[in-house]
């Protein structure tokens, strides 16, 4: 039995073990306590205790003080509301979802000490601590993380742009593709992905090209251009293709994203811009400058090589009359055809080209390097397309004829100017024209010396006008009694040193200068002028002027204006000046022809018809026209005497004249029995030798008064 010491000594001791284990437990809870205490304060999560209810940070870690910047003695005893940078409201509802333990994680803006904005995560627990209810919080800055995630869906949608793109491993095995992709290729991405872009191979490159892309990647970590790929569908197309090289930290590829364009259309236009630059759209040829351009090459090539070329000019006769009379649409279906022909007769190194119009040119190139085999060769070839050309057209329901005039020159032997080769191939094909067409002529030297000495004409002749080199003749012209009726003035040159150039040698030259306008006034001045001193004389009051018109001339729109002011200038009556025109001149237009005549007509002026038979005139075209006279052409004159078909065309003539109510003249009268059968078949008045050759003025006066002493 134990004593009542025993037991309080029990007791002592058993409070003494109490109060030990009591201090145990204190210590052991202090012990925790800062152990927990270690816990919060050196972690490096920012952590915060928020009460329940006045949301008062209770306390804080040094960690939380360093993120919000704001001492720890501060930040304790702050109101949420000073970090947290959402509205009230928000706050509040939050709070109650906290509460209600509904949430425990929440994104919020979190404002640091020095104003700045933070996207946190928090992650919230309540707990209960002296009676308060606490939210123990956890924060983590996840602003870095968002920036990240917006980027790699900005990255995404980008993915999915127009721009085809593929992105394959460092072994350039395919990861990923777009569905640009899928639209420009015909691949999903199932058949895509696992595969390599040699998917893609259309067999257009060879293996140098993809070396040499592969060893530029390398070296500079993209490579660009354009590339010729196939789609699933098997056509072959253009694209401009960017590779690039995506490296790792540690400087290794890791990925290749590849990314192109499909520039089918744009090649298409630029073909098309090309086309039309250099080609003619109507045959397809090579048009003038890409002749050019290609004439150049081949120049340059033909001095290296050694070997000839040649340009061969070609024209076609008559295109023309085509065009007239089938309409363009069968002109233009004509060249089309010749277009063909001509490629046909040529190798596929030589270039033919459309100039324009009826004008082609084809250029040979790599022909001999001798000159005289060259030209065979030219020749050969130049038969060939003869041939060719010469072959009946189909023309819609016609079968049409055509001929070509061919002019050929060499090149390759000497310095030459692309212009002068094209310059003498036109010469060549004009001489080819004058030959009778349908045939090839060569340039040679003795071209070369024409086109000199029709320089030096030219020049000449435009000095002739300033220094008064002309010189008018008067040919006499006259009735059955050989009675003088007037005469026509024909032109001489009066050359200082070659001395008098007949009109043939200079009036064609000047019509095609145009400087036949100022000669033609000029003689018209002159004929007035001289018309004016006769009608002061009765002797010469009543003779009539003939005066030649070329055809540049009386086109000129104000050419009626011109005469009458002449006429008006000079004072003299009209009915005295007599103008020849040509049947030729007066082909097309004809209201205008009419209206031009008939301005001069009202006053007085006379017209003459020159070397009537020679053209084509209808009766009825003329009828249309104000006409005075017929002037039969001198070649049905000089064959009078010799052949019977001569005199039926004169007299067919002189018929058709008096239908028309016209005079009737007839020049390069020799004989007398050529006056004689003229006069027998109706012919009234009469030019020629017989009756006197053209002579300066003096002589013709002098002339006129021998005359008249003789008949008197
Ligand atoms: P055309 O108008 O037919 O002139 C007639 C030509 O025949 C003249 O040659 C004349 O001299 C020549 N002739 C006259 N009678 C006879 C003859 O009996 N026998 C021979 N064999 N010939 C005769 P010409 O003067 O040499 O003139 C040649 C051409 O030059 C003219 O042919 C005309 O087309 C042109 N022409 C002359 N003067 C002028 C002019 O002032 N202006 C224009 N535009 N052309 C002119
Ligand atoms: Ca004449
Ligand atoms: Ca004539």
């Amino acid at each position: 039995m134990q004593t009542r010491d025993q037991t309080a000594q029990g007791c002592a001791n058993e409070m003494k073990t109490a109060l030990l284990e009591s201090e145990n437990v204190v210590r052991a809870l202090r012990e925790s306590e800062a152990y927990f205490r270690q816990l919060f304060e050196r972690h490096s999560s920012v952590m915060l205790l928020i009460d329940h209810q006045s949301l008062t940070i209770v306390d804080a870690n040094p960690a939380a003080a360093q993120f919000y910047g704001y001492p720890l003695d501060v930040l304790r005893g702050m109101n949420v509301s000073r970090i947290n940078a959402q509205p009230e409201v928000e706050i509040e509802q939050q709070r109650q979802q906290a509460v209600a333990g509904k949430q425990n994680r929440f994104v919020f803006d979190h404002r640091l000490a020095n104003g700045q904005i933070r996207a946190v995560e928090v992650h919230i627990s309540t707990l209960n601590h002296q009676g308060r209810s606490l939210f123990f919080s956890i924060i983590h800055d996840i602003t870095e993380r968002q920036r990240v995630e917006a980027e790699l869906r900005i990255a995404a949608v980008t993915f999915e742009s127009n721009e085809v793109l593929v992105i394959t491993d460092a072994k350039g095995v395919i990861l990923r593709v777009n569905q640009a992709f899928t639209e420009n290729t015909g691949y999903t991405a199932e058949e895509a992905v696992g595969q390599t872009p040699r998917l893609l191979k259309s067999g257009q490159h060879d293996a140098a090209f993809y070396r040499a892309m592969w060893e530029t990647i390398q070296r500079t970590g993209a490579w660009q251009g354009e590339i010729w790929d196939r789609r699933k569908n098997g056509e072959i197309y253009p694209k401009w293709l960017t590779i690039s090289a995506v490296k790792g930290s540690n400087g290794v590829v890791t990925h290749y994203v590849g990314s192109h364009i499909d520039i089918t259309e744009r090649k298409a236009t630029e073909e098309k811009i090309r086309k039309l630059a250099f080609y003619d759209p109507l045959t397809g040829l090579p048009n003038r400058r890409l002749l050019m351009d290609r004439l150049q090459q081949a120049l340059i090539s033909s001095a290296r090589s050694a070997r000839q070329g040649a340009i061969l000019f070609i024209d076609l006769d008559n295109f023309k009359v085509l065009n007239d009379t089938l309409g363009h649409d069968m002109g233009d279906l004509l060249l089309q055809q010749v277009a063909q022909r001509l490629q046909k007769s040529v190798r596929k190194t030589d270039t033919v080209a459309r100039l324009g119009g009826d004008e082609f040119v084809v250029m040979l190139e790599e022909l001999s390097g001798q000159r005289i085999e060259a030209a065979e060769q030219t020749e050969k070839i130049g038969e060939k397309i003869l041939a060719a050309l010469n072959r009946p057209y189909p023309l819609g329901a016609h079968n049409y004829h055509s001929t070509p005039s061919m002019g050929a020159t060499l090149f390759g032997d000497r310095q030459e100017e692309m212009s002068d080769l094209m310059k003498q191939a036109d010469i060549a094909m004009y001489q080819a024209k004058k030959a009778g067409r349908n045939t090839l002529r060569f340039f040679d030297a003795q071209m070369q010396e024409a086109i000199n000495a029709r320089a030096a004409l030219e020049n000449d002749l435009r000095n002739a006008i300033e220094h008064r080199q002309f010189q008018l003749y008067y040919q006499i012209q006259v009735d059955d009694e050989r009675r003088a009726l007037g005469a026509e003035v024909l032109i001489r040159w009066i050359h200082p040193e070659r001395g008098l150039i007949p009109p043939m040698h200079f009036i064609p030259l000047a019509e095609e200068t145009g400087l036949i306008l100022p000669i033609g006034q000029w003689v018209l001045e002159t004929a007035c002028a001289r018309l004016k001193v006769w009608e002061q004389d009765a002797a010469t009051r009543d003779l009539v002027l003939a005066v030649n018109v070329s055809p540049k001339q009386f086109h000129q729109p104000d050419f009626a204006a011109q005469v009458l002011a002449t006429v008006q200038r000079h004072d003299i009556n009209p009915t005295r000046l007599k103008l020849e025109l040509t049947e030729s001149m007066l082909a097309d237009n004809i209201a205008g022809i009419v209206a031009t005549m008939n301005a001069l007509h009202e006053i007085g002026i006379l017209f003459s018809l020159d070397d009537f038979g020679t053209g084509y005139s209808s009766l009825l075209y003329l009828q249309q026209l104000p006409l005075d006279q017929l002037k039969i052409d001198q070649s049905f004159v000089r064959n009078l005497s010799s052949g019977v078909n001569s005199n039926a065309i004169v007299q067919t003539i002189i018929a058709m004249a008096k239908s028309l109510n016209l005079d009737i003249i007839a020049e390069g009268v020799e004989t007398d029995e050529q006056q004689h059968i003229l006069q027998l078949l109706g012919c009234e008045h009469y030019q020629g030798y017989l009756f006197s050759k053209p002579v300066p003025i003096e002589e013709f006066e002098a002339l006129l008064t021998n005359r008249k002493a003789a008949n008197s």
